[in-house]
């Protein structure tokens, strides 16, 4: 199957994950459309490494966690997305590192795998989005008519405009060029 045309612009897992629905500004577009999706963006987010059979229970949930995550983000604050916020990341289980020996006797890192790697992973995303928060940074959504992506600021003036140059910015600025050589 194809890769989904997702986008690693957010800054953060959890708002890569707040930008798994596209176009929010102009209908949105759902790329969690079914679990074969959210293994691969767990798999592409470096969260879980995990197949759409075990994906599957968690689909509608991890939508809802991505919504609840974007409610707080954006600093809409309720008692009810608060508590299914702090759920899910009590949820996170990483067990600790194990040591294991080669057939040389030469010590290597084992990672073992969580119990239930996908609650484990969207756990994660829950407890970034606790994290983010508490942050002084900036969450922006891209100035774009119709885009509506969300990005961590990072910019020493805290003053960026668009989820990506290369995407939203340059179609903005050649609108403003054509815009300006047509009034002149
Ligand atoms: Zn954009």
């Amino acid at each position: 199957m194809a890769m989904r045309d997702w986008i690693w612009d957010g800054g953060r897992a959890s708002v890569d994950l707040v930008n798994t629905l596209r176009d929010r500004k102009t209908g949105a577009r759902e790329l969690l459309d079914e679990a074969d999706a959210l293994a691969e963006w767990l798999r592409l987010a470096e969260l879980a490494d995990v197949t759409a059979a075990q994906a599957l229970p968690y689909l509608r949930a991890a939508r809802e966690l991505r919504e609840t995550i974007d409610r707080v983000l954006r600093g809409q604050l309720d008692e009810a997305d608060v508590d299914a916020l702090n759920a899910w990341a009590a949820r996170h289980h990483q067990p600790p590192l194990q040591l294991r020996l080669t057939p040389r006797r030469e010590p290597v890192a084992h990672v073992p795998a969580p119990e239930e790697p996908v609650a484990s992973a969207l756990g994660a995303a829950a407890a970034d989005a606790i994290k983010l928060l508490l942050e002084p940074s900036a969450i922006r959504i891209c100035a774009s008519d119709t885009c509506g992506l969300r990005f961590v600021d990072r910019s020493p003036a805290r003053n960026r405009q668009w989820c990506s140059m290369a995407r939203c910015g340059n179609r903005a600025k050649a609108r403003q060029h054509y815009a300006r050589h047509k009034t002149t």
